[in-house]
């Protein structure tokens, strides 16, 4: 059961997750296939989100979603481009010339 909490800036519902550091990440509520976030529920109903990696790829019970802050039309006014979209897609870029 997911539990939906607002955004605080759109006021969107938003899933919110416990990242690997212990940190809350909104997240898009429906998985997204471009998303770059895996998402599971662990044994005690709370949401956990990592990043997937080439060594611990998606698992079968994880699904990807888009963070919020990607898509939060709040944010997008804010700020000229959302920080962890654009840095994440040059993590990927300069991880696939380096193999
Ligand atoms: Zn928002």
């Amino acid at each position: 059961m997911k539990r939906l909490l607002p955004c605080r800036d759109c006021r969107q519902p938003v899933l919110w997750t416990i990242t690997e550091a212990g940190k809350r990440l909104p997240v898009n509520p429906d998985p997204d296939p471009a998303g770059n976030t895996a998402v599971r529920c662990d044994g005690t109903g709370a949401w956990r989100s990592r990043r997937p990696t080439d060594e611990l790829p998606l698992m079968a019970w994880e699904r990807l979603h888009k963070p919020h802050i990607a898509t939060c039309p709040t944010r997008a006014q804010q700020l000229p481009l959302p920080v962890g979209v654009t840095s994440l897609a040059a993590h990927r870029r300069k991880r696939r010339q380096t193999r």
